[in-house]
């Protein structure tokens, strides 16, 4: 439920409904505009209704948050965008970022290389997974810590902020040494006590779109993070499963002004791992740019044909 308050409330009548908001455990979070101060409360609605506050001192009206996922629906922020802030950089809002590195940290020549060349490229971020989610039980799994510490050294000598992937919550405590973005992997984007220990880890969030989620359910996700008090998720497109077979995933490009109307969150866009293919992915690269995405993750290799 938005709680809007009247021009001119006090700061004492906003807190009486924050108290109450809280008092049937519901949680209140305060927005201030330049002329009114709205408190979304998050709960039970009932518990809300019950509280009666219409017509409670400085309160003007109640407006229902109609979709399932609150905290990241579009009317919980009025229309306003959420950035986000990376050690200086900025993604969403008019910023376009360039999300840019190896699939996998395989060695310290190639993850050093890879990030001197994505960060004279103009990257403003460095990706590179040290755990990854492999299809087979058989393939690489990534280099785990030693991993994380090759991307420190990147991190050391490039400046950029290191965007990587976390599938265990036992590995958070490690990973958030060295990460400043908080990658969740489409095959973990319904792994929902992971989200919630992501969402209270403290770095920002890149959660990207399962195989065949719906865009609700994307949002559902985000809202596993959002609830526990970290606003700085960013939603990432990176193609879905259709019956096409002519390249990995289709990429839905569509997802990015559909997801712009719903949520106040920046949506970024992976053609890397729907084309499969690297010929496909700087038209793509562009669409997503064209479509409205707050940016694009890239996977880049110093030698491609010998990429694991
Ligand atoms: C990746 O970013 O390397 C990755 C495994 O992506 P996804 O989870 O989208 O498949
Ligand atoms: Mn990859």
């Amino acid at each position: 439920m938005m709680i809007v308050m009247k021009e001119g409330a006090t700061e004492e009548q906003i807190q009486a409904v924050v108290d109450r908001v809280e008092s049937v455990g519901c949680s209140a979070h305060l927005s201030r505009g330049e002329l009114l101060t709205v408190i979304g409360a998050i709960g039970d609605r009932d518990r809300v209704a019950g509280l009666g506050l219409e017509g409670a001192p400085g309160v003007d009206h109640l407006v229902p948050i109609l979709k399932p996922y609150k905290l990241a629906s579009a009317q919980f922020r009025k229309g306003e965008r959420t950035v986000i802030e990376v050690d200086g950089r900025r993604v969403g809002g008019d910023h376009f970022s360039l999300i840019a590195g190896p699939c996998t940290v395989e060695g310290r020549e190639q993850t050093l290389e890879v990030a001197r060349v994505v960060s004279g490229g103009g990257a403003s971020m460095l990706r590179g997974g040290a755990y990854k989610p492999r299809t087979s039980p058989y393939a690489f799994q990534g280099l785990g810590v030693e991993g994380l510490r090759l991307l420190q050294e990147a991190k050391d000598e490039t400046g950029l902020p290191i965007v990587t992937e976390v599938m265990d919550a036992r590995d958070i405590e490690d990973v958030v040494e060295v990460a400043d973005v908080i990658q969740v992997g489409a095959r973990n984007m319904q792994n929902y006590p992971l989200l919630s220990e992501i969402g209270r880890a403290g770095l920002p969030v890149l959660l990207k779109r399962g195989l065949s989620a719906t865009l609700d359910e994307l949002l559902m996700a985000a809202e596993y993070v959002l609830k526990e008090g970290n606003p700085d998720v960013m939603l990432c497109e990176r193609g879905i499963r259709t019956f096409e077979t002519s390249y990995r995933f289709t990429l839905d490009l569509l997802a990015v002004p559909a997801l712009k109307e719903l949520t106040h969150l920046p949506v970024i866009v992976d053609p890397s791992h729907a084309a499969g293919r690297r010929d496909w992915v700087l038209p793509m690269s562009l669409a997503a740019a064209a479509a409205g995405a707050a940016g694009i993750i890239v996977e880049v290799h110093n030698e491609p044909d010998e990429a694991i």
